[in-house]
Order: C-alpha cells, then structure tokens, then sequence
C-alpha cells in the first residue's frame, strides 16, 4: 500500500517560477509628475527606476506641491472628458439639459474614484451597485461629494460583460446618479492615460483568485494614484500599509452571491470611516496632509517595484541569464551535453518501467521505534542496466488545516553498493519529532546535468517494506 496521496510531485515542489508585470514608466508617468521626480528624485532615477531610496526623495517634495499635481492632473482628466464627451453625449443621451447638468456636476474637488478596465465579468464591475441607496447617499454628501468614473469595454463575444456596462449605463443615468456614477465610452490608451494620472483613487474588484495582474493600478501608483483593491493580482504583493487600501485576499464564502455582498460592504465601509474622512481633512490652504501622506507613501514604496525596468531586471536574473549560460553549457562542442542528455533521457524513458525494486526492509530496534531512536531503510534496486541513474527519497507528510497533504520532511538514501544490476540505497534515520506524520519513499532519475529534476519528470513512489512490529 502506498501511503501517500499524489502520484507525482506536491504542489509546493513545482519549481517553475514567475516575474510580475511591470509598467513602461516614460510612457504611463504623466509629464507633470516626470518634473515633480526630476526635482527631488537622484539625476540618475531614469536609469535606476527600481531603486526604492531613490523614490524615497518623494518625502522632500512639499505637501503643497503634491496636491497641487494632483488637482492639475485631474483638471486636465475633467477637461479630456468635457472636450472628448460632450459632443457624443449630446447627440446620443437626448435631453441637452441632463449632459449640461452632467457636465456642471463635474466638480475636480469631489473625490474621484476610477474603475477602468476590460468587463470581464470576474473583474465584478457591478459589485459597487450591490447596495444602491449606500452608494446614492455616499456619492451625494453635499460636505464630501464623491464621482465614480467607469470605462471599459467587454469582449464583441462576452454578452455578459456586455450586460455589465448596459447596467452601469442604465444606473448612470438615473437622477440620483447623474453626474456621480459615469460611463466613459471608447476606453483606449489616450482615456487611460488621462484616467490613471487624474482620479485620487483607482479601485478593482476581481473575483479572487483570478486576477492576473491588473497593470493599470501599477500605472496609476507612479501618479500619485492610491489604489484600493482586493489583493489579488500584482495588489496582493504590491500593497503596503498606510499607502492604499486592501480587501483581504481570503475568501469568507464559498458562495460567490455572499461574497460579492461582503465584499461591496467592506468596500462602502472603508469608503465611509476612512477614505472619505481622510481626503476631506483638509487645513486652513485646502489640503489633505493625511491624503498627501498616503499618495507619498505608495509613491516611495510601492511604485518603484512595478516599472517595466524591474520586471525585466527580473527577467534577466532569475530566467534569461540562466538560460544563456545553460544554452553555452549545452550547445558547446557541437551540442555535444544536449545530445549526451537526450540519450540519457531516452534510456532512462525506455527502461524506467522495468525498474524494480529487488528487497526491501526497515530494521527496528527491539521495543519498536521511539523519538531519536535510530532505525535503517534498505532498497535494493535493479537499474536494468542503466548506470546508478536513479535516486531515493523518503518523504514525511502531514495534513495541514485544510486537509491537504503537504510535505514534513525529506530524506535522501544514499547508495552505498552495487552488485551486477542492483543497487543497494540506504539511510540510517531517526524520528526527529513525535507527530502524526505518513511516509513514503519515491525514486527519481538522477543526473547531476539536468537543470532541475522536473526537468525530466519521471517519478515512481515504492511500497514501503512492511514492517515487524
Ligand atoms: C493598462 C491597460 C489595460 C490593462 O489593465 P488591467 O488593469 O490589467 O485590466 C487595459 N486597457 C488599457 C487601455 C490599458 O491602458
């Protein structure tokens, strides 16, 4: 009986790794914050765009200065709408009255929330109308007015996506959302540029764990742009304290109707005690210091670790400078490792069925095995003639708290004799920690030219010997 439950490797031992996406920063940093950077920021930060320390000069820039790129940032945001809406929306909503009225209500003081991105529906666009008469007395506070804007467009293909932005469009439209809640149609590069330098907040909803990445956050964080999202995606290790806001990345419910509930509510909620009452805390000249104190933080430690110089420094150390060396490796002297490698592989492939265990045995101490007390596991294998090509482990398991299996320990036999065709593994082991643990042993083939084992994924979990208790 085999004691284990997985017939390959454990998840946690896949070794494929991964770069976060990053932005171009000259291409997404707006004009006006480039001078802001090139004041405070060392000379050499274009080419050091990576270096935290370097954003950390984002500290000496005034607190006035800050606010003021903000507002002309979203000035210039109003303006791009007026100018690009005006004239469609006056031929397409009817009533001339309602898109000047739309037009008046736009007021860059309001605190403006951006969410602009494909309708995918997993991206849960809708989840901010979860409670309409909250989100109506939220955006219309005389005191603290709040604007949503919304852009995106849904795939020609994904009806539902579409549905999505008929909603939005419809609620947009009602008397108390008019001017409060918009839809900008047309969501292109020139739009998002505009949008990700000149709201105060960039919001995304996705459905956990689906969010690959969701790059316009990371292109709003070098705008002075706090985002506020679930953490999933580039969010779940992008966000720090006190330099945005985060829904938590665990999901409560496996229902995903109670869950869009919960998580809508914890949204009104950060919206209602701490994002608005914090943008609103304004001093004797208009500004928020402790808004200002979050857009600096996420601007020092959040937006250098999400430029494109970064995700391809990335690149280069964990992936492409390995490759390179490793290609040489196997390229030189007429491919003479790779094709060494491919006849291996082949043999090892060929055989790997026939490869039997000859003996095995674990030998006891009187009375049992007690915690430190040692014992030894033996294996004889019959390599079918390959040359000590295969290699032995034992693998200790223990059920975490959700149930699933997941890996103790692991400890390797050695091979200590070869007769013929057999090889002769052995490990002389102790029970470190008294536990609720299974064991198993598994064998692999070796070869000390293979990048990673997974390289050449062949692997056989053995019987363990029964034991003479
Ligand atoms: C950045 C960008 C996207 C991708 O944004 P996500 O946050 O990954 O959804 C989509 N469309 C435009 C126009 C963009 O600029």
């Amino acid at each position: 009986m085999i004691m284990v439950s997985v017939s390959g490797y454990y998840p946690e031992e896949n070794h494929v790794g991964y770069v976060t996406n990053g932005v171009h920063f000259p291409t997404w940093c707006a004009t006006e914050w480039r001078q802001v950077y090139s004041k405070y920021f060392d000379e050499k930060h274009m080419s050091d765009q990576s270096n935290e320390e370097i954003w950390h000069g984002i500290y000496n820039c005034p607190d006035e200065e800050v606010w003021a790129t903000r507002m002309a940032l979203k000035q210039k945001l109003f303006d791009y709408i007026k100018e690009q809406f005006r004239e469609t929306w006056l031929k397409n909503q009817g009533d001339p009255s309602r898109v000047v009225n739309l037009l008046e209500k736009m007021n860059p003081n309001a605190l403006v929330i951006g969410f602009c991105r494909r309708f995918a529906t997993y991206k849960r666009a809708h989840l901010l109308f979860t409670d309409e008469a909250r989100l109506a007395k939220i955006v219309n506070d005389p005191e603290h007015p709040v604007i949503f804007l919304f852009a995106g467009k849904a795939h020609p293909a994904d009806g539902a996506g579409q549905g999505l932005i008929k909603r939005i469009y419809e609620i947009s439209q009602r008397p108390e959302f008019l001017g409060k809640v918009i839809f900008l149609e047309d969501y292109d590069f020139l739009l998002a540029r505009r949008l990700v330098s000149g709201v105060d907040i960039w919001m995304n909803t996705p459905t956990r764990p689906l969010e690959a990445s969701g790059t316009s956050g990371e292109k709003a964080e070098m705008n002075g742009v706090v985002n506020l999202s679930v953490k999933d995606g580039w969010w779940l290790e992008g966000y720090r304290e006190g330099a945005g806001w985060a829904l938590t990345e665990k999901r409560t419910y496996q229902n995903q109707g109670y869950q869009d509930q919960l998580d809508a509510a914890t949204i009104y909620g950060l919206l209602e005690n701490e994002i608005i009452p914090l943008y609103y805390n304004k001093d004797k000249k208009g500004i928020s210091k402790e808004w200002i104190k979050v857009v600096k933080n996420s601007i020092a430690q959040i937006a250098p670790h999400y430029t494109m110089k970064r995700q391809l420094d990335d690149y280069y150390e964990k992936f492409y400078n390995k490759e390179a060396k490793r290609f040489k490796e196997i390229s030189k002297d007429n491919c003479k490792l790779a094709k060494e490698i491919a006849l291996w592989k082949e043999t090892v492939a060929e055989r790997w069925d026939a490869i039997n265990v000859v003996s095995s045995e674990w030998t006891y101490p009187a009375g049992g095995i007690e915690t430190s007390q040692k014992y030894t596991l033996r294996y004889v294998i019959n390599e079918q003639g390959l040359d000590d090509a295969v290699a032995l482990e034992k693998v200790n398991v223990y059920t975490d708290k959700n149930g699933e299996e997941r890996i103790y320990s692991i400890e390797p036999l050695k091979m200590v004799k070869k007769e013929g065709n057999n090889y002769t593994f052995e490990a002389e082991l102790a029970p470190k920690q008294a536990g609720q643990y299974k064991s198993a042993v598994r064998m692999y083939p070796k070869n000390k030219n293979l990048p990673h084992r997974q390289d050449f994924c062949y692997l056989k979990w053995l019987e363990l010997p029964v034991s003479n208790y």
